[in-house]
């Protein structure tokens, strides 16, 4: 389909409604769904022209699955549906008054109605060399380039047959969901490069080191699930360790506030994310928490009526009070309800509240180990956990053949065969 840029409203271009949905990730992407076949004309526009599934992103990261295997071309996922384009770029600013978003190259693109969700960022809390030094994992390329990181320490380790502790010491700072993921991974990955790949490591002095503010992990879980999560990474190796607060990170060390200076291969960053310096923030509307959109429980944005915010990128309404968190299905959900809305307001009806569905949360802590929280509060965890955590990546996961190829790759750890994408795909002059 023929997407012509023009200013003033989107409209004009053929009498549909143009939808401009900025962002294809979960949010954006359920949108657009909820929109195809419809009498609007969509288009999404995102710097990638993939939608990334970043609950699996650790995994790429620690070598466990290839970068294909979580990401899908948002152009193929829309083949079927005529009214739904996609441009690849990234959106600069919103010129509200004039109706169009205005792209990094200068072009512009009208719309009659538009969806921010453009998703958040790593948050770095202004840490000095935080964002310099620390290695986030909030993109594909972040993940790519940690895993480059990773399997470069631990080559360059082997090739000097050096015993110098800090060239084997990682710290992986945050004990949410992708903190604990990533260590538990990663000591994994480190295990099983050293059994199947000849590694000349001394095992002792490989230290993954989780370092979190509070006192325990995951604070969104119930205790019990907290001290499973802190036991079962224990099992593999990794040092955990609470109370710490960053002050600094530097190219080789991480500095705490008790003083305490640790020379380190690499800190993986996983303290949290905001919307601050996105495209949500730097909207000329309300700013709520962290950075977000201001969103009515109709999920314009407030003092807006044709703009809409869903996903990472707003804060969404639970109740009076309380703000939606940034998961998932909280982006699918708000991305249905948006499109539904703006059905309503093309038809002139009248529009509907979005009512969050609690669906759980979930965390894996290593091959056979996860804990879910249900949404009555109960907790499952240790394999049960760990195949319902599975079922679900795998369910909502885009593309029948990256279910394949991840149902075929976690099988094959399961059993643990010598297997996965161990490679270091970098420019070797920058490792980039
Ligand atoms: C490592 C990691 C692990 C996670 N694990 C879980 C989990 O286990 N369970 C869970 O429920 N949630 C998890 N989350 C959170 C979940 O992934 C997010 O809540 C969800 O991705 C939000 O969807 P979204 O569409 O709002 O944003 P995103 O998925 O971040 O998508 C935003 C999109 O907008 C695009 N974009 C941004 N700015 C621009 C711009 N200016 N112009 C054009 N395009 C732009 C980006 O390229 C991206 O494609 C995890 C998040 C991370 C980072």
């Amino acid at each position: 389909m023929e997407i012509r840029e023009v200013a003033g409203r989107g409209s004009l271009v053929d009498g549909r409604s143009h939808v401009v949905i900025v962002g294809g990730g979960f949010a954006g992407v359920a949108v657009a769904r909820g929109l195809a076949n419809s009498e609007v004309r969509v288009t999404i526009v995102d710097q990638h022209n993939f939608h990334t599934f970043l609950p699996l992103l650790y995994q790429v990261a620690t070598a466990g699955l290839e970068p294909a295997d979580v990401a899908y071309p948002i152009r193929t996922i829309f083949g079927h549906a005529p009214n739904v384009g996609f441009r690849h770029g990234r959106v600069r600013r919103v010129e509200h008054g004039a109706n169009v978003v205005v792209l990094d190259d200068g072009s512009r693109l009208a719309y009659d109605h538009l969806v921010v969700a453009t998703g958040a960022t790593a948050a770095f809390f202004a840490i000095p060399g935080a964002s310099q030094y620390a290695m986030p994992l909030y993109s594909l390329a972040d993940a790519r380039r940690l895993r480059n990181k990773l399997l470069l320490a631990l080559e360059g380790a082997d090739a000097r047959a050096d015993l110098d502790p800090q060239a084997l010491t990682f710290v992986v700072v945050g004990g949410g969901p992708t903190g604990v993921e990533t260590a538990g991974a990663l000591s994994e990955l480190i295990s099983i490069s050293l059994r199947r790949d000849g590694l000349r490591l001394e095992p002792s002095l490989v230290r993954v080191v989780l370092v979190d503010l509070a006192d325990r992990l995951l604070t969104a879980f119930p205790e019990s699930a907290s001290r499973y999560a802190a036991k079962e990474l224990r099992s593999l190796g990794v040092e955990v360790e609470f109370g710490r607060s960053v002050v600094e990170v530097e190219e080789r060390a991480i500095r705490f506030a008790d003083g305490e200076r640790l020379e380190t291969a690499a800190v993986i960053w996983a303290a949290g994310v905001t919307a601050k310096g996105t495209l949500a923030h730097e909207l000329s509307v309300v700013a709520g928490p962290g950075g977000r959109a201001q969103v009515g429980r109709d999920l314009r944005c407030v003092n807006c009526d044709n703009i809409w915010a869903v996903g990472d990128a707003a804060a969404v309404p639970l109740s009076d009070d309380e703000i939606c968190p940034q998961l998932a299905p909280v982006a699918i959900q708000s991305g249905r309800h948006c499109a539904d809305q703006i059905l309503h307001a093309v038809r002139a009806e009248p529009l509907e509240p979005f009512v969050y569905r609690n669906k759980g949360i979930m965390a894996t802590i290593g091959r056979r180990a996860a804990v879910a929280k249900l949404p009555r509060g109960g907790v499952i965890r240790g394999t049960l956990g760990w195949l319902a955590w599975l079922g679900l990546h795998l369910f909502y996961l885009v593309g029948f053949r990256n279910r394949l190829r991840v149902m075929i790759n976690w099988t094959w750890r399961y059993f643990d065969w010598p297997s996965g994408p161990r490679l270091i795909v970098a420019d070797a002059e920058t490792a980039e």
